[in-house]
């Protein structure tokens, strides 16, 4: 039997940036994934926005996670000398009340530090703006590159299982789990993304998907540095090539694009910008997002063989490096997780 001391399931984001930070800290470790599959990683747009537009209000522990994350997926860009977080400057572009409520919320120090400014995008005749815009400097991560990128670094530390994870063939000892007679661990932890939901250990973590879609796009005549906000995001690719996204829905679970998601996003983007559009893909995924809309990391209040690194909904590229470093500290310094990603937080007791 070989010995581990942890098996990971799941190659999403979470999963990826598990391992990596368990293999900084020299855990051996097994890694049961299958590759590059649908999964809300592989559709994600990759934003990262310190600011919820909506309320205009701080993302939760914006200023910690943000450098967190910067510093994390550049680290890995120098190790892999390939670049994947690209920084861009978002344009949100405003409604009739918008700017009243930005120049408001200006006056408080923990907003101001994410606006670089308001005006007008500048260069753009086909942008209907009467409003104006604010902007904020953010970034996008290729998710499909980085998880490239990972695999390839972690691909000598780690003991790849490139295949589907079978409970059945989980067995719990007192000493750790054992995994098809051939593994041994001292713990699993489950990065299932929003198929946590049928996995019985973890069935009272009250998990919300909420499916997303996203098009990509041709727009001959428009030429834009600048990712715009507006209901919809459309995010510059270059040549002339964009990404549309995305959808909430948390009725039709599947992972099939649909036709009413296609035509809300268009008539969406018709509402600010006049082009024409090729769409040349279409893409959905369920983002695992948990009720109250917080992470979840923590190990099984009976089991502690077992343990879950989950939730990272909407914004889980700035999450996840933070979180992945507060779930490493627990699980190994025995530090405490922040309570308000603390998995003891959903326990029934
Ligand atoms: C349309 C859309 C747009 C998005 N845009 C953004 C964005 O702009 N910014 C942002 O930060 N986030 C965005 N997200 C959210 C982001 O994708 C998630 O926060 C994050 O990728 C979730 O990662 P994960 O690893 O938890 O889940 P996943 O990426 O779903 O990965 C889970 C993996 O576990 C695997 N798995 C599950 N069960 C098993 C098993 N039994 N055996 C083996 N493998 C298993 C799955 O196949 C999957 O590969 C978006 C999501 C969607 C759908």
């Amino acid at each position: 039997m070989d010995h581990f001391d942890q098996i990971v399931v799941g190659g999403g984001l979470a999963g990826s940036v598990l391992v990596y930070q368990l293999t900084q800290q020299g855990q051996h470790v097994c890694w049961i994934h299958t590759g590059q599959e649908k999964s809300s990683t592989v559709v994600a747009a990759g934003l990262i926005n310190p600011l919820v537009f909506r309320y205009l209000t701080s993302v939760w522990k914006a200023n910690k996670l943000l450098p967190e994350a910067v510093n994390f997926y550049q680290s890995i860009e120098e190790i892999s000398q390939r670049s994947f977080l690209h920084p861009i400057t978002i344009a949100k572009v405003f409604g009739d009340q918008d700017e009243a409520l930005w120049r408001q919320k200006m006056k408080k120090p923990e907003i101001t530090q994410w606006i670089d400014s308001i005006g007008k995008v500048p260069d753009n005749d086909l942008l209907i703006q009467p409003f104006g815009a604010g902007f904020v400097q953010g970034y996008w991560l290729d998710t499909v590159v980085f998880l490239e990128e990972i695999n390839k670094i972690v691909a000598d530390k780690v003991v790849t299982l490139s295949d589907r994870f079978y409970l059945d063939d989980l067995h719990l000892m007192s000493d750790g789990v054992t995994y098809k007679n051939r593994f041994h661990a001292n713990k699993i932890i489950f990065c299932e993304g929003w198929q946590a939901v049928i996995n019985p250990f973890f069935n009272f973590v009250p998990f919300r998907p909420v499916k997303g879609e996203l098009l990509t796009i041709i727009i001959e005549n428009l030429n834009s540095n600048y990712l715009l906000v507006k209901d919809v995001f459309l995010l510059p690719l270059g040549k002339n090539i964009f990404r549309l996204g995305s959808t909430y829905d948390w009725d039709d679970l599947s992972d099939e694009p649909t036709e009413k998601a296609r035509a809300h996003l268009l008539d969406k983007l018709y509402s600010f910008l006049k082009v024409k559009v090729e769409v040349i893909d279409h893409q959905a995924g369920v983002r695992p997002a948990i009720a109250d809309r917080r992470s979840v990391a923590g190990l099984h209040p009976d089991y502690p063989q077992l343990a879950i690194f989950n939730g990272l909904g909407a914004r889980g590229v700035m999450i996840a490096p933070w979180l992945g470093k507060q779930f490493v500290e627990h699980l190994l310094f025995q530090k405490s997780l922040d309570e308000k990603i603390d998995l003891n937080r959903v326990v029934k007791k």
